[in-house]
């Protein structure tokens, strides 16, 4: 089997920028929540999960995401997130996930979207593997 790009690992440093919590006007804007992500959230603002989702929630084709993608994320001000220590696992996984992770992607638009891509912490083989299998396990309870 082939190794994949990034087997001696990839640099990627988060400069807190905002850029990827405002809106590109596509689906790539949107943030998906688990269950489990809008359980988080709900006790971060104090109130009931099902309260918490009609009031920040959409739902789109069986799955739940943050209210209005065609704007930047209801929940950034500046560039700061200011729901972070609830954040959902979409936005913690950035920029490991599984689309991203060829070559072509991640020095492509990756690079161009996220300043933090190149520079700061090497992050192992295993480190990104660990993270790419967050993201599956978190997809499985979408
Ligand atoms: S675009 Fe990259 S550097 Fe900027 S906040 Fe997002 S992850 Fe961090
Ligand atoms: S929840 Fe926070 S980290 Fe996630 S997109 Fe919104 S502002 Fe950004």
């Amino acid at each position: 089997m082939t190794a994949p790009f990034y087997a001696q690992g990839l640099r990627f440093e988060c400069t807190g920028c905002g850029k990827c919590c405002r809106s590109r006007n596509d689906k790539s804007s949107w943030v998906y929540v688990t269950l489990e992500e809008r359980r988080r959230l709900a006790r971060h603002f104090k109130l009931s999960t099902s309260a918490f989702t009609r009031r920040y929630c959409e739902k789109a084709h069986g799955f739940f995401h943050l209210r209005d993608p065609s704007s930047d994320c209801l929940f950034l001000e500046g560039a700061r997130c200011t729901v972070y220590a609830a954040r959902p696992g979409q936005c913690r996984t950035f920029p490991f996930w599984r689309e991203n992770m060829s070559k072509r992607v991640w020095e492509g638009s990756v690079a161009r979207e996220c300043e933090g891509v190149g520079r700061g912490r090497l992050w192992t083989r295993e480190d990104i593997e660990l993270r790419l299998e967050d993201e599956r396990k978190r997809d499985s309870q979408c």
